[in-house]
């Protein structure tokens, strides 16, 4: 028995999820007479949305089974059509180990566990060279053999997989619109939601109201705000946004040429990673526990009561156009550079930026109907590992909107995205995967520890 059709569906948030939500609806016959409406905030694309930016690594490189095997079919795609006109570049990835901090937190179990699964789906070990996808590096020397053009190594030890890749994460989101409007099926507004409305009466979520009074109703309303979801229900100890660093520099036309080529560099005991160059532009980004930015708010499902929650949400450069990341962030982007590219480390940024995961304990996106208001469906909880599905996560999230999972793999990521449990009784969440940086850092205490450089937007 599969859930019944809505008439009308409202969906927060033009990113990943709830356009790749969007763009699935409207491919299926069964929702051809309903009305699909998204909304955001910002007129596409959104410059501080977590799926806008110039790369995304594309990886099936996950020690969970599942989601290296959603990954495997998304990446089919990422060779096909959406990886066209240079929105994909399989030039490998390498997951690399800090030879001083070799087993820090279970990392080389992670990553033997990661190969395991990339071989289940039928990836062959050995050197590239001898027809191998999955090649293991054993000291500096291997990590710096694979990436000739980077004089220093990003890490000791580790492996490389050659069938992984990257994405330039704004044309593969451009596709996607082109997609979405060739269907003619979807209305896309810039408006921005104030709040869900809430029905308490009936356990319902009827709609949302928009920052400009206007009420907007439906059958169901989709949360897929990213970061910014804590805002429009309570999801303490579920998910939080955390701020993650972005820093970029310019580079020439023949450095880029240079460098295009070689692997993602990942260093999975800090979380630091250089992707190849887009557009003359260098990127250097930490996937870290991030910065929390709490605020207090009015209870979301209960503003009428006076009660308010604490929450980490998005400070982004639309809160202040100067932002730049913390001098924390800034010295360990330059000093994974140093490491690595010693000739481009002392260049200035270009700019910088903090992207916000929507951090889950586990790193499971909540993909489900909330169980207490009918009428909502969360898609959202990325957990800084979104992005690569895209071509895929649509039909995957369409799927259990439906209650009706296509296969065994759909059974079981329906299972992994439920609402979950709440893990802690405290807002912030810190996910566990492979972070690095440390825990526990707020925003605003590391802007305070050093000098704010002022740059335009
Ligand atoms: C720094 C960084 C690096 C990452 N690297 C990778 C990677 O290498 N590989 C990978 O697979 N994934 C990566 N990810 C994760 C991936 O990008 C995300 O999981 C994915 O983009 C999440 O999409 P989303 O739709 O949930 O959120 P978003 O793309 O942020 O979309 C949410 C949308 O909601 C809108 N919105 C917010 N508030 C309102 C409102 N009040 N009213 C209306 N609209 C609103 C916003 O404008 C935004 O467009 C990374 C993420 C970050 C931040």
């Amino acid at each position: 028995m599969s859930n019944p059709i809505p008439s009308s569906i409202l969906i927060v948030g033009a990113g990943v999820f709830g356009l790749g939500t969007a763009y699935a609806l409207a491919q299926r016959e069964e929702y051809k007479n309903t009305k699909i409406t998204v909304l955001d905030r910002s007129g596409f694309p959104a410059p501080d949305s977590s799926s806008i930016d110039s790369s995304r690594i594309i990886r099936a490189d996950y020690a969970d089974y599942y989601y290296s095997a959603l990954c495997t079919e998304s990446l089919k795609e990422w060779r096909g059509e959406w990886g066209q006109d240079g929105r994909y570049h399989e030039t490998g990835l390498a997951i690399l180990m800090d030879g001083k901090n070799l087993d820090r937190g279970g990392k080389t179990a992670m990553q033997q566990e990661m190969q395991r699964n990339l071989q289940k789906q039928g990836l062959k070990a050995g050197k590239k060279e001898d027809g191998g996808q999955i090649t293991v590096l054993e000291n500096e020397d291997d990590v710096k053999a694979i990436a000739p053009s980077i004089p220093g190594a990003a890490g000791q030890s580790g492996y490389v997989n050659w069938t992984s890749g990257w994405a330039d994460a704004e044309a593969g989101m451009r596709y996607l619109l082109k997609k979405v409007e060739a269907t003619g099926r979807v209305e896309l507004r810039t408006a921005e939601v104030k709040s869900l409305i809430f029905d308490h009466a009936n356990g319902s979520v009827p709609g949302v109201e928009l920052v400009s009074g206007e009420r907007l109703m439906a059958d169901l309303t989709i949360l897929a705000a990213g970061a910014w979801s804590p805002k429009f229900i309570d999801l303490r100890g579920r998910a939080s946004a955390s701020g993650q660093i972005l820093a970029y520099i310019d580079i020439t036309a023949e450095e880029e040429e240079k460098l295009k080529n070689n692997p993602v560099l990942l260093n999975y005991s800090n979380g630091m990673f250089i992707i190849p160059p887009r557009h003359k532009q260098l990127k250097v980004a930490r996937h870290g526990y991030g910065y929390a930015n709490f605020q207090t708010i009015p209870h979301p499902e209960h503003p009428e009561s006076g009660n308010t929650i604490k929450v980490s949400l998005p400070k982004t450069k639309y809160d202040d156009p100067y932002m730049e990341i913390p001098k924390e962030g800034q010295d360990v982007c330059r000093a994974f550079l140093k490491e690595c590219l010693p000739d481009f480390a002392n260049r200035p940024w270009t700019h910088t930026r903090i992207c916000w995961y929507t951090d889950t304990p586990t790193g499971d996106w909540i993909i489900d109907y909330h169980p207490k208001y009918k009428g909502l469906f969360l898609a959202t909880g990325g957990s800084g590992h979104g992005y690569k599905f895209v071509p895929k996560i649509g039909e995957r999230i369409v799927d259990v909107i439906k209650g009706q999972p296509r296969d065994d793999l759909g059974t079981a990521l329906q299972k992994k995205w439920a609402w979950p449990e709440q893990k802690y009784h405290f807002d912030h969440v810190w996910t566990n995967d492979w972070r690095g940086g440390s825990k526990g850092m707020i925003l605003a205490e590391e802007h305070s520890r050093g000098p704010k450089p002022r740059a335009k937007l």
